[in-house]
């Protein structure tokens, strides 16, 4: 029997972006996509600072050369700069969702990664020390083993269901429809409060896309896309103005379903993306997010399908990750109730945009939605679980990288020394960030954030064992 050592279900970006960690730190993958072709929506267009970074850390900065940048977000429609964020790539990056697939796709391939289009999960069990998964192709029915599973197939997820993930889930309350018409001329509006709903206009090159919601409407049950005639009469209803000349190019309807899973693991199933959280797309957070957790999962499971995994390093995905979403979630319902909420909403929309006068507050959001907000560990002023760009580490060769696919000890200072370590690889660097960091060793983890700073050898050891299990690395170790 051959055991596929990753079966990753779903070609979105998240399976994508994951597959091409694993291939890149030698494991073999498998992706299982539904769709014949690549999808051609435009969707989550919207690449936050974080995913700039670690975007640019793969080599993969060409995405955003070709994207439309931005230097200012929102908060429930209340506007502040990025341009003070800490980080090379401050601002967000316009670019449609199939030319990020696309690119991500081209990454997981160059690392070796086999993604079958056509190929539908239909079945999940559990073998002795793998998973069995069943599906449905070009060619009937067929059985693939893996010895890990993870579900990135988006937010109607079949390995969610068919593994029993426990979800925490609330039913759609609000709909809203888009459109891109052609033929219109109406004026451009972000986030226009009416007391019949919200509007939002903007044309580009001749095409105006609307986004419209009737405040007290009932969710429809909806099989497919909405008709032109339902946005016409829902724009009618909330701004007054006729849309019924244009001419329709592309419809979608979504709406506040949100959810999110209590577990990012359940024994050799996992879940990621949209699969483990979902949410009405406002402040453009879900695609990001989810490409985060593939980030902070790709080297961990690398490790433990590679044999030097720490007790629990696997585990470590859910921990950091779920609270990083569920704040989201958080952030997300806030928005929403700001933005789609009744007059009773005025009084708290006028406070926050007082408080949004504020520089700590813009700072705060600012942060928060460029992702450089989320730690890997505790809260606190300890580097621990930051990222380390803000260090502007520097070895004789120039910037230090930071997407290695292991563990790196970083030995600081001009005349940077310490005991050679047996299981990980060691390098040199001078740290050019202000405030100076007081420590002369970091263990950096391969997704760039530090698993410690600090100046005795102990420490660095017991940090290592925190992510390594030294005997399994040296039986397996590829430094
Ligand atoms: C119609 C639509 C419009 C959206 N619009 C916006 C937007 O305007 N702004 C925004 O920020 N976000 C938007 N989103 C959300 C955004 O697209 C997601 O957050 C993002 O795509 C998440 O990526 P993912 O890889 O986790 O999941 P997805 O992109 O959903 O990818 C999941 C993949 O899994 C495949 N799949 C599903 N089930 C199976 C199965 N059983 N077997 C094999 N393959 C399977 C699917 O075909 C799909 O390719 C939209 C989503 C949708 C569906």
């Amino acid at each position: 029997m051959t055991v596929t050592p990753v079966v990753i279900v779903g070609a979105g970006p998240v399976g994508l972006l994951l597959a091409g960690e694993l291939g890149r730190a030698g494991v073999p993958v498998v992706v299982v996509e539904r769709l014949a072709e690549a999808m051609t929506e435009s969707r989550a267009s919207q690449l936050s600072t974080l995913t700039a970074e670690l975007l640019h850390e793969r080599g993969l900065g060409a995405l955003l050369a070709e994207a439309g940048h931005e230097s200012r977000a929102h908060f429930a429609g209340l506007g502040f700069e990025l341009s003070g964020l800490d980080s090379a790539y401050p601002g967000n990056w316009k670019v449609p969702q199939y030319r990020t697939e696309a690119v991500l796709g081209e990454y997981a391939r160059r690392w070796g990664a086999t993604v079958l289009r056509g190929h539908e999960l239909t079945g999940l069990t559990a073998g002795s020390d793998h998973v069995v998964c069943q599906l449905r192709g070009p060619a009937g029915r067929q059985r693939l083993d893996a010895g890990f599973v993870v579900g990135c197939d988006g937010s109607d997820s079949t390995v969610r269901r068919l593994w029993d993930f426990p979800v925490s889930a609330a039913a759609a309350t609000r709909e809203l429809l888009r459109a891109d018409v052609t033929g219109l001329r109406i004026r451009d509006r972000r986030f226009e409060r009416w007391p019949g709903g919200l509007a939002v206009a903007a044309t580009r090159a001749g095409v105006t896309r609307v986004m419209v919601q009737v405040a007290g409407q009932p969710v429809p049950a909806r099989m497919g896309r909405p008709e032109f005639g339902a946005v016409v009469r829902a724009w009618a209803a909330v701004t007054g103005e006729d849309l019924s000349g244009g001419t329709p190019v592309w419809l979608d309807a979504f709406d506040n379903s949100r959810g999110q899973v209590g577990t990012y693991r359940r024994g050799r199933v996992l879940l990621a993306g949209d699969a483990a959280h979902w949410h009405l797309p406002i402040g453009g957070q879900a695609l990001n997010v989810g490409l985060h957790d593939a980030v902070n999962l790709g080297w961990k499971l690398a490790a433990t399908v590679r044999g030097w995994a720490a007790p629990g390093l696997l585990d470590s995905y859910h921990d950091e990750r779920h609270p990083v979403a569920a704040r989201v979630l958080e952030h997300v319902t806030a928005q929403e109730t700001l933005l789609l909420g009744g007059a009773e909403v005025e009084s708290l929309r006028a406070i926050l945009a007082e408080l949004v006068g504020l520089r700590p507050v813009r700072d705060h959001l600012a942060e928060t939605t460029a992702n450089l907000g989320d730690r890997s560990g505790p809260p606190g002023p300890s580097p621990i679980g930051r990222r380390a760009t803000t260090l502007r580490l520097r070895t004789d060769s120039g910037p230090l990288p930071l997407a290695d696919t292991e563990p790196v000890i970083v030995r600081l200072g001009p005349d940077a020394h310490g005991p050679h370590h047996s299981t990980v690889r060691t390098v040199r660097a001078r740290c050019d960030g202000v405030p100076p960091l007081d420590a002369t060793a970091l263990l950096l983890r391969p997704d760039g954030y530090i698993a410690w700073a600090g100046d005795d050898e102990e420490g660095l050891e017991q940090a290592i064992e925190k992510l390594l299990w030294v005997e399994g690395r040296k039986e397996n170790a590829r430094l």
